[in-house]
């Protein structure tokens, strides 16, 4: 069994039910729940009961089963998913739901832990333990909508998953097929628009060429520092492609027009937030094409670093605007549950 509903295409789904003998309209009605987010057949009210039953022999229906649901004061949510069935059942990963009033992300994991040890993550802590297929990436942005649907926030936010963003857990140029089934399905099958989506990368460069061939979506890379030796320091992947090889394959993405590609910079006291580091920092940037996000660290018990204070970041961003960069502050969201960046992990969260 290899299709799965999360990512089927239509004209498969036909294919496949016709193959055993029922109504090829029937796959649209089905694709119609999937569309809502429900992938368990059981709940697909207007399907004859045994074509229910049949659906899961037939084509994998829902890989998770939701083992705990985290809501944060500010009205995110974190989902602790595992795994029941494939290559991966019984691992866990982490999801996160993201509402402001006029749009929800969801933030989507691409890997079971992360191959990648940057030392200031908490997902680069815990041991990787594999890959997603493609219908398990998609099935995560499926779950929350349906969640949403039954359990709404009554905050005044939104229940309505509009973007879609690949910062969970894992490094998604690491586990390109996954990553590139997924894009196929967000893009083709469920028909989100590719300005919504974005993929964040520690800087695999033929894995940015690729998805800039295949699929030009948003690109962010987790910058950090604009210096080798600190950048080595930070993301060690910068060791086997260094800050050159980035720049060459950021100015080859291509961008359409008034788009921008996202650094994202992490704020360390004492350690990348100095004034040489914003020297570094302004002679890296492509001005034109791009702009940097800083982030507030948010602290996870698997790492030493101290984030820099709310001054230390708004004299920073102040300076980069200085020098003609567009720069912004991401505002944390979901620390009290470890739902922020770089806190996401399903092994501490399952002690
Ligand atoms: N592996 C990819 C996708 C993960 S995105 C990548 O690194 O880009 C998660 C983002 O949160 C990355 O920019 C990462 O560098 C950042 N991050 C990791 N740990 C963090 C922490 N403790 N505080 C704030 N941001 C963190
Ligand atoms: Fe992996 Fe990204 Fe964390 Fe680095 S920052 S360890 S690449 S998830």
């Amino acid at each position: 069994m290899t299709a799965g509903l999360a990512t089927i295409p239509l004209a498969a789904l036909q294919a496949l039910l016709r193959q055993r003998g029922q109504p090829a309209w029937r796959a649209k009605q089905i694709l119609d729940w999937r569309n809502k987010g429900v992938l368990d057949p059981a709940a697909m009210r207007n399907l004859p009961a045994a074509l229910r039953a049949a659906l899961p022999e037939w084509l994998r229906c829902d890989p998770f089963t939701c083992v705990a649901r985290q809501q944060s004061v500010d009205g995110t949510r974190k989902y602790l998913l595992q795994l029941n069935s494939g290559n991966n059942a019984g691992k866990r990963i982490e999801t996160v739901y993201i509402p402001e009033r006029e749009r929800g992300t969801v933030c989507i994991s691409s890997q079971i832990g992360c191959p990648l040890d940057c030392p200031f993550c908490c997902t680069g802590s815990q041991p990787f333990d594999g890959n997603l297929t493609g219908d398990e990436i998609v099935a995560q942005l499926l779950h929350v909508m349906d969640d949403l649907r039954r359990h709404p926030l009554d905050n005044g936010a939104s229940n309505r998953v509009t973007h879609v963003v690949f910062m969970g857990m894992g490094e998604p140029m690491s586990n390109e097929r996954g990553l590139h089934a997924a894009l196929k399905a967000l893009l083709e099958a469920l028909g989100i628009s590719r300005r919504r989506i974005t993929v964040s990368t520690s800087g695999l460069v033929h894995g940015i060429a690729r998805l800039g061939k295949s699929y030009p979506v948003n690109l962010a890379i987790s910058l950090h520092a604009a210096s080798n030796p600190l950048r080595d320091r930070l993301v060690p992947i910068n060791r086997t492609f260094d800050l050159t090889r980035l720049r060459a394959s950021l100015d080859d993405f291509p961008l359409p027009a008034q788009r921008h590609i996202t650094l994202e910079y992490v704020m360390l006291a004492g350690v990348n937030d100095r004034p040489e580091d914003i020297e570094a920092l302004a002679a890296f940037v492509n001005r034109r094409r791009e702009r940097v996000n800083l982030i507030r660290y948010n602290p996870h018990p698997a790492s030493h670093f101290t984030g820099s204070s709310s001054a230390q970041i708004d004299a920073f961003a102040h300076q980069l605007t200085a020098r003609g960069i567009r720069t912004t502050v991401r505002r944390s969201r979901g620390d009290d549950i470890m739902a922020a960046c770089g806190q996401l992990n399903s092994v501490l969260e399952s002690r």
